[in-house]
């Protein structure tokens, strides 16, 4: 039975077969394996906030196992060393890991080449040294990346950056501070954008250009751990830059022409956030769903009280729309459209869906909702960061207003 009249392909449906196997088998085994080290996050995080090296490995360990598999690569290009399936597979493929693994499962995270954390098209333009010193490791899962845009004074208008990266001999000397930066603290490779012609980025006619610096290179200090919302931990993290050496081999791209790299990751990170919103609230009105089945209130279960049901019935309406919205950007990226448009309007509204339906199934299941155990709680705090992170739900409609008004009125 299908409620998607979309033809996926049959590659695309094996892919997501063959992914449930492995994210049962090396995802939800290892949670259920270390579920109090991973379940809790008083033993996830150390004092410092940052992960707890045995949690490193673990997460080394899932990309590995992926890369193994052939999932972590699935999405990297045919020249960097991956399958080269396009982003209607991407898509597919998360909304997927996500309605089946929700919010605890959350090793699902690192199974699948995340375009700030790994391999991507986002390196497609790293040098051939570049190539051939960092790939094969990030490849296999060893090492991983993290992405440095983001700075204390420029979040959403990301131009704005005011790291320098200034000329050094054949290099190039890197000094900045950058905020947000996921993954920062257990990566071994940093993509850093900073300004190498600041009266040209100051114009905004380009002047940033990208460099992918090892964590481990000397004046890159990972300052603080930021800890979100209900969470004694994290992942995201500040990150100083002092005078950092960077050799030619490192630039990424052409010299002053670095911001679309950063515009093409967060591109690749809006239609991640669609599937990941998708797939969650997916899971979370499965769980509501089910729950109205087992649970009795004045002798009945409250699946026949359409006062719990139709909320649900609001829910599926908005996320089936919600799911056919980043499927068909999905598909009109893989056309070579730029669907600017289009993937704004899936990425805002799939964020806000699925808060809703995760509100709701909290609803239904009265205190049980509210509690840690089912992860509703925080499948709900994912997604309200979400709200946020690659393009705020303002910045997009933003966006799509200025398209609407440049002309491009097809709805
Ligand atoms: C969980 C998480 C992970 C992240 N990971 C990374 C990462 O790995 N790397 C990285 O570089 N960054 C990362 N970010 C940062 C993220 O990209 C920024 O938070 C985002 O771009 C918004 O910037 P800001 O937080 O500074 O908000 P601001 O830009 O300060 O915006 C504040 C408010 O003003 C609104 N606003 C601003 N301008 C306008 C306008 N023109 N019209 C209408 N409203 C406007 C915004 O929508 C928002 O509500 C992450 C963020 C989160 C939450």
């Amino acid at each position: 039975m299908s409620t998607i009249a979309f033809d996926i392909p049959d590659d695309i449906r094996a892919l997501c077969d063959g992914l449930t196997g492995f994210l049962k088998a090396e995802v939800i085994a290892r949670h259920d394996r270390h579920h109090e080290l991973l379940g809790n996050s008083r033993r996830t995080y150390g004092e410092d906030g940052c992960y707890v090296p045995e949690v490193i490995e673990l997460i080394r360990e899932v990309r590995m196992a992926a890369s193994k598999a052939g999932y972590y690569n699935m999405c990297v290009p045919e020249d960097l060393g991956g399958s080269g399936f396009g982003l209607l597979a991407y898509y597919v493929a998360w909304e997927h890991a996500f309605r089946l693994c929700g919010p605890h499962n959350w090793l699902t995270v690192f199974a699948i080449s995340h375009w700030a954390f790994g391999p991507s098209r986002v390196l497609e333009r790293v040098t051939p040294q570049a190539r051939e010193e960092i790939l094969g490791d990030m490849l296999a899962g060893r090492t991983s990346m993290c992405f440095g845009l983001s700075e204390p004074g420029a979040g959403s208008d990301a131009a704005a950056l005011q790291s320098r990266a200034v000329a050094d001999g054949d290099g190039w000397r890197i000094s900045g501070r950058k905020i947000w930066t996921t993954n920062s603290p257990i990566a071994d490779y940093c993509m850093v954008f900073a300004q190498t012609d600041p009266e040209r980025a100051a114009a905004r006619k380009g002047g940033i250009s990208a460099f992918l610096v090892p964590t481990g290179s000397p004046g890159f200090e990972i300052e603080s751990i930021i800890r979100m919302h209900g969470c004694v931990g994290g992942n995201e993290a500040q990150v100083v830059l002092e005078d950092v050496r960077v050799e030619p081999h490192q630039l990424v791209g052409d010299l002053h022409e670095g911001f679309r790299t950063a515009v093409y990751g967060v591109s690749l990170g809006r239609i991640y956030n669609s599937a990941r919103s998708v797939g969650l609230a997916r899971w979370s009105l499965d769980l509501a769903l089910d729950y109205t089945g087992d649970r009795q209130a004045f002798g009945r279960p409250i699946a026949e009280y359409q006062g719990v049901t139709f909320p649900l019935a609001e829910s599926a309406m908005q996320v089936h729309a919600a799911h056919l919205m980043g499927l068909n950007a999905a598909m009109l990226l893989d056309r070579g459209e730029p669907a600017i448009k289009e993937l704004s309007m899936a990425k805002a509204f799939s964020v806000e869906v699925c808060a809703r339906a995760i509100d709701r199934a909290i609803q239904t299941h009265g205190a049980m909702g509210f509690t840690n155990e089912l992860g509703l709680t925080e499948a709900y705090n994912v997604v309200r960061s979400v709200n946020v992170a690659d393009g705020t739900n303002e910045i997009l409609r933003r966006t799509i207003v200025h398209r609407l008004l440049g002309g491009d009125r097809e709805l």
